[in-house]
C-alpha cells in the first residue's frame, strides 16, 4: 500500500472505498507530509515506544508511527474507516486496531496490557469537537503517560499555553499547566486537510510533569474552585465560589482567606495564577 499524508494517494483511498467524511465526527485527513514529519519529531519516538493514536482516520499517521516505533494501538470510531485502515496497515504487524469511541475505552487496561503499565505517548490530530475530553480524561484517569504530541484547534492550543492576564486564559489553562509542560510545535494551515476545516490548526506537545508544579491537599477541590471561577468570568471571584453549586463556602471565609493571601476583595478568578489557585484551595479546605 501506498504511503499517505499526500493528497494523491489520500484521494486515491477515499475514492476507492466510496469512503463518506462524517462531519459529526470531525473528520479532517492530514494530507501534508511536512506536518506529519514535524509531529513524528515532536513526539521524539524510541523503537521501544507504545503509542495511542486517538483517530488513525485511513492510517496515514499511522504508517508513519508504526515504522519507528514497538507498538502502535490506534482506536477508531467510525467502523466505515476499519476496512480501508486494514488495507492501507496490512503490511504492518505492530499495529492493534480498535473500534471504538475513546472516551468509552478504558485506556488504563490498554496501557496494563500493551505496555505493562508503564508510561505511553499519545499521538493524534484529534477529533476538535472532543479535544477537551479526550485530554482531561487522560490526564485525570491518571493514565500512564509521557507525553501527548496531539493536533488541535489554533485557539484551543493557545488556551492551554497562556497564563493571566490574557483573554485566552481559563480553567483548560490551568488544567493542562497542572499536569504537562505545554509548547505548541507548528501552526497548521486550513489546506493541509481534506476536507479543509473551518478553523486554523496547531501541533502542541504536552510533557507531562513527574510531579505537578504546585501541591495541594485537595486535587479536585483545587478543580472545582478553578471551574467555578471561570463560569462566570467578569464575576468577582467571590461571587463566583459563592455561586458555584458544588461548593460550599460563605462570603466571610473566602474574604478571610483572601486578606489572608493579600489579595484585594475585589479580585476576580482570571488574574490568579496555579500557585494562588492552590493556596486559596488549601486555606478554605483547612476551613471545613
Ligand atoms: N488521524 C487522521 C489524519 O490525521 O488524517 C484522522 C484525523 S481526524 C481530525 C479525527 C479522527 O478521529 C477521525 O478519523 C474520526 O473518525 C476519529 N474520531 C472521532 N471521534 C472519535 C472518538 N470518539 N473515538 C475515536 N475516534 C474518533
Amino acid at each position: 500500500m501506498a504511503v499517505l499524508g499526500n493528497p494523491k494517494n489520500t484521494i486515491q483511498v477515499i475514492q476507492k472505498y466510496n469512503f463518506d467524511f462524517q462531519k459529526r465526527f470531525g473528520q479532517n485527513f492530514l494530507i501534508d507530509e511536512h506536518v506529519i514529519e514535524k509531529i513524528m519529531k515532536a513526539a521524539d519516538l524510541t523503537e521501544e515506544d507504545c503509542i495511542l493514536e486517538i483517530g488513525p482516520g485511513i492510517g496515514t499517521m499511522t504508517q508513519y508511527l508504526a515504522e519507528v516505533v514497538r507498538e502502535v494501538i490506534a482506536v477508531e470510531i467510525d467502523k466505515n474507516l476499519i476496512p480501508i485502515l486494514k488495507d492501507t496497515l496490512s503490511g504492518y504487524s505492530n499495529i492493534i486496531i480498535r473500534n471504538e469511541d475513546i472516551l468509552k475505552v478504558d485506556i488504563n487496561t490498554l496501557v496494563n496490557e500493551h505496555n505493562q503499565g508503564k508510561p505511553i505517548k499519545v499521538v493524534a490530530n484529534l477529533p476538535y469537537y472532543i479535544t477537551t475530553p479526550i485530554i482531561m480524561g487522560l490526564f485525570e484517569k491518571h493514565v500512564p503517560l509521557e507525553s501527548m504530541i496531539v493536533m488541535v484547534q489554533k485557539e484551543v492550543a493557545e488556551r492551554m499555553q497562556v497564563g493571566p492576564g490574557t483573554k485566552d486564559y481559563g480553567a483548560l489553562s490551568l488544567a493542562v499547566q497542572y499536569y504537562a509542560e505545554p509548547e505548541i510545535v507548528a501552526n497548521v494551515p486550513q489546506n493541509c486537510f481534506i476536507p479543509r476545516p473551518n478553523v486554523g490548526s496547531a501541533v502542541i506537545k504536552l510533557t507531562r510533569h513527574k510531579q505537578p508544579p504546585v501541591k495541594t491537599k485537595d486535587e479536585a477541590a483545587l478543580f472545582r474552585m478553578i471551574r467555578a471561577s471561570f463560569n462566570q468570568r467578569r464575576k468577582t471571584l467571590i461571587n463566583s465560589l459563592r455561586n458555584a453549586s458544588d461548593l460550599s463556602y460563605e462570603k466571610e471565609e473566602i474574604e478571610m482567606a483572601l486578606r489572608q493571601m493579600e489579595l484585594p476583595l475585589t479580585i476576580r478568578g482570571e488574574a490568579l495564577n496555579l500557585e494562588q489557585f492552590a493556596r486559596l484551595t488549601d486555606i478554605l479546605v483547612k476551613e471545613k
